[in-house]
């Protein structure tokens, strides 16, 4: 069955090119870049090279990429690793809208004692950076924010923030799992210290991700080994998974193009049909700066459980919010923290496109979505009744 994925944000398939760049580390290239042997030595540049393709995309120097397992360690290796080196500095900065894996870690780290700002967000998802500069105490040791909302696209102010902390020297790291690869990053021109992302959010494997350092940031690892990754990050290197990730960057780069017109485009006739379909919808951060690939609305009246359901057997996969906590029926944080109502934030369906989606899957998830939405309804004042 052709389903139609609208869950990219969630996690995206891999590239047909990525797959074709892992193959020969699955069959002759399995040596350990750690080896002192030429058989192992020769993986070596294939490290380097997927370093300067992830550098590229970024505008770093590959010296400043670090590899790691995904998106949840680069942000729990910048935020510790950072926090860790700065032991007078009990206080963070970062918003109510972020991914788990600042949250809870954030969370974390309240229970350890530190102080956290959890900055909030305006009714289109906003944030104001003067909010962050009023946060920023003599003893922040670290500011965290992220690029772009996984839940609703919607884009932070980074290079305003940016400045900030620089004035203020506090490190500023962004998590821009969403960002990258769907709006231009280059950190040639904005001075984050520190930036994860994730490759199975830019068509790579799961298993791996970066975090960029900047050079002359001081921090300590969270692990503890080997001198992969000059110590940041020991443990053997996954090398397939980072040749992918290096060709995946590649990819990124060359289709940004594509992201901001074609994806964007039908993300556009996705939300026009449900807003001319759909009476009682809502729209989630669409006046705010977004995402070109993602859509968040209130189906008001409705259960987004049974509606994702209804829309799973006729073969479209979407999403309520964050995957992660998709296990708990609890209103998305991100919809509170923007002011909707828990009853409306139930209603929840979040659509994320990527430049494998074509028009006529819109098309088809167009022709069923109202019905489906007006069945929910009827269920719904069955059950009031
Ligand atoms: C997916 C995601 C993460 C986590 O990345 P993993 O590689 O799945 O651990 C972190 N932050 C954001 C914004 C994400 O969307």
């Amino acid at each position: 069955m052709s389903v139609i994925y609208l869950d990219n944000n969630a996690t995206t398939r891999v590239a047909p090119e990525v797959k074709e760049a892992i193959l020969p580390f699955l069959e002759d290239l399995y040596g350990n870049p750690s080896s002192p042997h030429h058989f192992g030595g020769q993986i070596e540049k294939h490290l380097t090279l997927a370093r300067q393709s992830v550098a590229a995309l970024l505008g770093c120097s590959p010296k400043e990429v670090f590899f790691t397992s995904g998106g949840t360690e680069s942000d729990n290796l910048a935020i510790r690793g950072v926090l860790a080196a700065r032991p007078d500095k009990r206080h963070i900065v970062t918003t109510a809208v972020e991914h788990s894996a600042v949250l809870v870690q954030c969370r974390e780290l309240v229970r350890q004692g530190y102080r956290v700002d959890f900055l909030p967000v305006g009714c289109q998802g906003g944030l104001d950076p003067s909010d962050v500069e009023r946060a920023i105490h003599e003893d922040t040791g670290i500011v965290s924010i992220m690029w772009a909302n996984n839940e609703t696209g919607v884009i932070f102010p980074i290079p305003e923030i940016a400045s900030i902390c620089k004035a203020r020297k506090v490190p500023l790291h962004v998590d821009a799992v969403q960002a990258v690869g769907k709006t231009p990053i280059d950190l040639r021109a904005v001075p984050i210290d520190l930036l994860s992302l994730s490759g199975h959010k830019i068509h790579a494997p799961k298993g791996v991700g970066v975090l960029f350092v900047r050079t002359g940031m001081r921090m300590k690892p969270i692990l503890w080994g080997g001198n992969q990754e000059r110590g940041k990050r020991p443990g053997t290197e996954p090398v397939p998974l980072i040749a992918g990730l290096g060709k995946a960057a590649e990819l990124a780069l060359a289709r940004l193009e594509t992201e901001q017109t074609e994806v964007a485009r039908l993300r556009d006739k996705l939300q026009r049909g449900l807003v001319e379909t759909v009476p009682n919808l809502i729209l989630n951060g669409a006046e705010a700066p977004r995402l070109p690939n993602t859509l968040n609305v209130c189906f008001r009246g409705v259960e987004g459980e049974a509606l994702l359901l209804l829309m799973d057997q006729h073969g479209i996969a979407a999403s309520s919010g964050s995957a992660c906590l998709a296990d708990k029926l609890e209103p998305s944080h991100v919809l509170l923290a923007m002011g909707v109502s828990e009853a409306d934030a139930m209603g929840a369906v979040r659509f994320s496109l990527s430049r494998y989606t074509t028009e006529a899957e819109i098309d088809r998830a167009l022709g069923v979505l109202p019905a489906l939405n007006e069945k929910v309804l009827r269920l719904a004042d069955r059950v009031a009744v």
